[in-house]
């Protein structure tokens, strides 16, 4: 048996339109939608739910340091 490429669609909580992950879907799967590319996130798997990451990605983590002691 050949095994078959897992695919599951999820629906953008964004756009709406369908999400294709591929391969198995972990909790908290960050995935892109390609329709509105919406930073997402898996919620959940069973079945399938997206949610907005978070979206900190693009941020530098610049650690302001007020505390001047
Ligand atoms: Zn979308």
């Amino acid at each position: 048996m050949e095994p078959r490429p897992q695919r599951t669609t999820a629906e953008c909580p964004d756009c709406g339109e369908k999400v294709t992950l591929r391969g198995a879907v972990a909790l908290g799967q960050r995935v892109t939608c390609p329709h509105c590319e919406a930073v997402l996130e898996v919620v959940e798997t069973d079945p399938v739910e997206l949610d907005w990451a978070e979206e900190d990605e693009d941020l530098d983590e610049d650690e302001e340091e007020d505390e001047d002691w």
